[in-house]
């Protein structure tokens, strides 16, 4: 089978090598037309390699001993398979469309400055601004459920969910008594995004929840992005600027990769995208100082992990689907090599506030993000 594999190989180059010499051979005013067939034929050949390497998933034993011997691979295989394709929802999408005010929302993308080609940017824009200004709440501490003051509550600690509560996908409760009259507020938190449709509010693990769904509603193809000191974010494909885009609910930002290095201060380790066509290594997107150890994987492993995650995703995916997805991957893998480009490359405020916006001082300033570090 290898033989002919390599035959056929050999083959089509020399096929390739004699059409280049046939267009030496013609008069010079039919080689323009020779020369396009012979690209879009190299290009087919790429694509195929393309396509080919994509379909062949053989590396599935040490896939396995990866998952088994490397925690860190583990959750990250984990996370895959939880947030990957989770937004693929249509009743979850309608059910967004349903809660929110669609005029208000295309209206304000109407009146926004801008033409036909950037109009997703534009509509992401204004849903950061009706999510995070209309619709969504943070919540550092709930109000109390007696007498709705939320300036005396303490934390008492956290209790496993009630039966009603693990209906909409909650892993913890924590418990607060307020210092006032006295009484304990429950605050389940929950992920499942259609419960956070009523709830409206939490934090960044519920923003970011909430937020993707709310992308994907609209049709916007996006990523959820996992950093492993504690924050996630999301990331849209604009088709204007022709890559992913950093988009953070939680602080109304658009484009701002740099704002955790260099506006919180936050010292980070990895940061990896999960979508529903694959996964991406993007801590340089966002990683651009204080640079935690990377010290949970070999970067040679990691590298094959993702990858390996990536092909089964694409698995079922047409070729021309493969291909286009391939095409990303490439051009995002240079864009990160370059490094420092992406500060020149996004179109967020140069003018952001020091600092995280959302979440207490005192909180803030426990994770390490106030920007004061
Ligand atoms: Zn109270």
């Amino acid at each position: 089978m290898a033989c002919l594999a390599e035959y056929n190989k050999v083959n089509k180059v020399i096929k390739l090598n004699h059409q280049i010499q046939e267009y030496l051979n013609t008069k010079t005013m039919d080689r323009q037309l020779d020369f396009r067939q012979i690209a879009a034929r190299f290009l087919d050949l790429y694509k195929q390699k393309v396509v080919r390497t994509t379909r062949n998933i053989s590396d599935s034993q040490r896939f396995q001993s990866l998952i088994r011997s490397n925690e860190f691979a583990r959750n990250i295989f984990s996370l895959s398979q939880n947030l990957c394709s989770r937004y693929e929802n249509d009743i979850w999408q309608a059910r967004v469309l349903d809660c929110i005010d669609l005029e208000t929302i295309y209206s304000n993308v109407e009146a926004m400055q801008g033409s036909e080609d950037d109009y997703l940017d534009r509509l992401v824009k204004e849903l950061l601004r009706y999510f995070k200004r209309d619709f969504f709440k943070w919540c550092d501490k709930p109000e109390c459920s007696n007498c709705c003051d939320s300036e005396h509550q303490t934390v008492v600690g956290h209790q496993g969910p009630n039966a009603e509560e693990r209906r909409f996908d909650c892993g913890v409760v924590e418990t607060y008594k307020c210092q006032s009259c006295g009484s304990i507020t429950r605050f389940p938190r929950y992920n499942d995004p259609v419960k956070l449709l009523e709830t409206r509010k939490g934090r960044c693990g519920e923003w970011c929840n909430l937020f993707m769904l709310f992308l994907k509603a609209f049709g916007i193809e996006s990523r959820y992005v996992w950093n492993r000191e504690d924050h996630v974010w999301c990331e849209f494909y604009s088709t204007h600027l022709k890559r992913w885009v950093h988009v953070d609910s939680c602080e109304q930002s658009f484009d701002e990769p740099h704002i955790y290095s260099n506006n919180w201060g936050k010292h980070m380790s990895y940061a990896i995208a999960f979508g529903r066509g694959g996964c991406s290594e993007v801590s340089k997107r966002y990683i651009v100082k204080n640079q935690l150890p990377r010290d949970q994987i070999s970067e040679d492993d990691l590298q094959f992990l993702l990858s390996f995650i990536t092909k089964r995703l694409r698995m079922n995916l047409s070729d021309s689907e493969i291909y286009k997805l391939s095409c990303r991957d490439e051009q995002e893998r240079l864009q990160l090599m370059k490094g420092d480009s992406t500060d020149r490359q996004a179109t967020g405020s140069s003018s952001v506030p020091q600092g995280r916006q959302s979440g207490s001082a005192s909180w803030k300033s426990t994770r390490g993000e106030d920007g004061k570090r």
